[in-house]
């Protein structure tokens, strides 16, 4: 996995990507923890289920099924005040498929562990992305806070907050200029 503290950083810059309005703290909660559950699945570790198995490490919960399921769940269970298939809705919807399915693609970005399963129950082969220039972190804790730790660290710094903070940083500007040149 790539650290929880980056797909949650992930999930905050698609939000300010996504919208320049006030939204609700309910909003960032879920954008949060949408970016982050799918590493529930390393529970099953502990209940002997093998990360190679349907519901394994980077499997069914990395999948863009669970990322469609998930967002579905948040947007009618959350925002009702959206009408169902509204341009909000749709928006919306999207937003939180987008943030979930962004934790599948980062840990597809690792140099280590299996690939992703993002086509699961169709197709359980498992993807990596052609480039991964991110150390996978590791599980335990307390391994983070070392050397190995730094290097991940960097690493995630350079590669994912950087350039998100520059695609949030654009949509930013481009609303901005949009408002005063309408
Ligand atoms: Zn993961």
């Amino acid at each position: 996995m790539a650290s929880g503290l980056t797909h949650i950083f992930t999930a905050v810059a698609l939000g300010k990507t996504y919208t320049g309005e006030k939204m609700p703290p309910r909003f960032w909660v879920l954008a949060a923890v949408c970016a982050v559950l799918p590493d529930l699945d390393v529970l099953g570790f502990h209940y002997g289920i093998k990360y190679a198995d349907l519901f394994g490490h980077r499997g069914f919960t990395h999948s863009l099924l669970f990322a469609l399921l998930l967002s579905l769940a948040v947007v009618t269970t959350a925002f009702r005040m959206a009408p169902a298939l509204s341009k909000t809705w749709w928006g919306l919807a999207g937003f939180f498929f987008t943030v979930t399915a962004s934790h599948g693609v980062l840990d597809a970005m690792t140099d280590k562990g299996y690939g992703i399963a993002f086509f699961l129950p169709f197709d359980s082969t498992r993807y990596f992305l052609p480039w991964r220039p991110i150390y996978a972190s590791p599980m335990r804790i307390s391994r983070f806070f070392s050397q190995a730790g730094l290097e991940i660290v960097a690493g995630e710094v350079l590669w994912i907050w950087a350039p998100l903070t520059l695609v949030a940083a654009s949509a930013w500007l481009y609303r901005r200029k949009k408002r005063s040149c309408p």
